[in-house]
């Protein structure tokens, strides 16, 4: 007998990576093999030398397929067996490795905007819908755009054994939130990868599609982000650990670092409006959402947790920022 393989990787696209996937039949019993693909058509090889090869380094049920079909996540490598370039997970990996004896992990909320053609979910074509202001955490008709693709989502993702936590409807219509974590760097990272490709695969059934793009709407309409939420064994035991990562991420060339790096279109979401600071000035605070970084009001409280980075955007590589995040908070924590 056989079973279907969905083997995943992550593309060449500019300036923000896709998706792509393909299936392999493989014997019951089989070790997953290394596969390979056309690199010219995903923008990741020229056409005289096109054959990239897949990876497999993690794998979970396929809750699409269901029996004993798997999803297969892949690092992209060159036929010598490098990293290819756009392998972003392959520099995540020694960084990792490096600081693993801090126990860093991570929680990541992801928001996204549901698009039916051109509009999104629940705007009235060639118009505008209410105001914001209902539609976090709402409940009605008037309000839920999408809700069955949301909860099938979930389902997926906890039939596919993924660590997510939560979800939520977001602050504008037809934008949601699901929450992966709290993780390790590799797997929130490579957890989260598998848990956006559920979210396009799940819509596509319903003939909408999802996106991470962190300005859907101009003008007065909340953007998309992937809040990071992060902490060490020592953040999770004492105060003066909590205070010296919000302020490692402050230092010197810091803060810009880290936000060329949190995805493409950041200083049209990180305005200063819509729950952001601005994309230029680093700041922590207690509870404040309109900070780069928010230390939660329990936190403080109990003198012990995580802190959220809420600069990143939607549309952020997970292996870029818990990359960063581990390396500037993870060095100062050393010291
Ligand atoms: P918000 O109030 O910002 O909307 P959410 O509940 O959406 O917060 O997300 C908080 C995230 O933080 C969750 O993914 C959760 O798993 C994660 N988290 C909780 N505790 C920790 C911790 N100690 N370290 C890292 N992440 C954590
Ligand atoms: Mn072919
Ligand atoms: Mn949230
Ligand atoms: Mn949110
Ligand atoms: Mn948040």
């Amino acid at each position: 007998m056989t079973f279907k393989a969905e083997y995943i990787w992550i593309d060449g696209a500019e300036p923000t990576a896709k998706l792509r996937s393909k299936t392999k039949i493989l014997a019951d019993g089989a070790a997953l093999p290394l596969w390979g693909f056309d690199g010219s058509s995903t923008n990741q090889a020229q056409g005289h030398a096109s054959d990239l090869v897949l990876s497999p380094v993690f794998s979970c049920p396929d809750p699409l397929r269901g029996g004993d079909d798997i999803l297969v996540l892949c690092e992209v490598l060159n036929i010598d067996m490098t990293p290819h370039p756009s392998n972003t997970r392959a520099e995540l990996r020694p960084q990792a490795e490096r600081f693993d004896a801090q126990e860093p992990v991570f929680g990541i909320e992801q928001e996204y905007t549901f698009f039916e053609g051109e509009r999104p979910l629940g705007f009235p074509a060639g118009g505008f819908p209410a105001a914001q202001g209902g539609y976090y955490c709402g409940v009605g008709a008037d309000e839920i755009f999408g809700r069955e693709i949301v909860e099938k989502h979930l389902d997926h993702c906890l039939a596919a054994g993924l660590g997510i936590s939560g979800i939520n409807a977001e602050v504008m219509p037809g934008q949601w939130e699901f929450q992966v974590g709290p993780l390790s760097p590799l797997e929130v990272s490579d957890q989260l990868w598998i848990a956006r490709w559920l979210l396009y695969r799940t819509a596509e059934d319903f003939g909408v599609s999802a996106t991470l793009d962190p300005k859907p709407v101009k003008g007065d309409w909340n953007g998309a982000g992937a809040h990071t939420n992060f902490s060490t064994r020592a953040m999770r035991e004492g105060y003066d650990a909590i205070v010296t990562a919000c302020e490692s991420l402050g230092e010197g060339s810091k803060p810009m670092d880290h936000v060329k790096n949190y995805g493409a279109g950041i200083d049209d979401r990180l305005t200063g409006l819509h729950e952001t600071a601005p994309w230029n000035e680093y700041s922590y605070g207690v509870s404040d959402r309109g900070a780069s970084v928010r230390i939660p009001w329990q936190v403080a409280q109990e003198k012990k947790g995580y802190i959220e980075d809420r600069r990143p955007n939607a549309n952020v590589d997970p292996y870029v920022v818990t990359r960063l995040i581990v390396e500037t908070c993870c060095t100062a924590l050393e010291k």
